[in-house]
């Protein structure tokens, strides 16, 4: 059977060594982006960079959300914080990994997506429930960079969008050995990917993994209200 071309943008990222873990290529290749664009945006789904989804905002590129996922080492029954649903692509790939079909319902995670823009909110639910994650992603629309302390403290935080700095409530809603991921920078250029990581005892490691290029991070801790 000939491949298609989200199979082959796939096995492309295995080559070049950005994907490599088996459940996370199975997870990437069983949630294809296209499924969670607008209809004018479908038909670029496998090319390798972030796409407009309305109100001036994208979703990431393929080999962005790759990086993420893997470095993010998720595990099933992790509870994942994901600021910025965007289309709710990235959250759908995440609860693939911590929420497996394949894995007893008891033992599922469970993926927390804030959104600040109400039509994206709209738009991440409606693409969640028809690609049939709603009971493994709930989508809030609010202001993320305070996080999301009703269901505090995760596992996992991952942050979509660049923040002038990484924000204190996210740190305190991490679980002690939890790891979170965040673009921090000016608003436009001179991005760096960070990487929190909690130790057992509440101690904080910040490791930076290189330039990245995100829309800013808006709300009380993000570069404009
Ligand atoms: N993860 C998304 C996906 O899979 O489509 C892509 C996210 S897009 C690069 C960044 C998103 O962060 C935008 O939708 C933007 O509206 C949202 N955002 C920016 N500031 C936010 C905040 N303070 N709280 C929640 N979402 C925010």
């Amino acid at each position: 059977m000939k491949k298609g071309d989200w199979e082959k943008l796939i096995d492309n990222l295995i080559k070049e060594r950005i994907l490599h873990t088996p459940k996370i290529i199975k997870a990437m290749r069983s949630v294809p982006r296209r499924k969670f664009l607008p209809e004018n945006m479908k038909s670029y789904s496998a090319v390798d960079t972030p796409l407009p989804i309305g109100f001036g905002q994208t979703v990431s590129a393929p080999h962005m959300v790759a990086i993420m996922n893997e470095t993010l080492q998720l595990e099933v029954g992790q509870k994942v914080l994901e600021i910025g649903a965007g289309s709710g692509w990235h959250a759908a790939t995440i609860a693939e990994i911590v929420a497996p079909h394949d894995a007893p319902r008891s033992e599922w995670g469970h993926v927390y997506t804030v959104e600040i823009i109400e039509g994206l909110a709209e738009f991440a639910r409606k693409n969640i429930r028809d690609a049939g994650y709603s009971d493994r992603i709930t989508t809030i629309h609010a202001d993320g960079s305070i996080g999301y302390p009703e269901k505090a403290p995760y596992d996992r935080i991952v942050v979509t969008a660049a923040a002038p700095d990484v924000p204190q409530p996210l740190t305190d809603q991490l679980k002690p050995n939890g790891i979170m991921l965040i673009p921090v920078g000016t608003v436009h250029l001179f991005q760096s990917l960070i990487k929190i990581t909690k130790s057992p005892n509440g101690k904080i490691k910040r490791e930076n993994l290189g330039g990245v290029a995100f829309v800013p991070l808006t709300g009380k801790y993000g570069h404009r209200s």
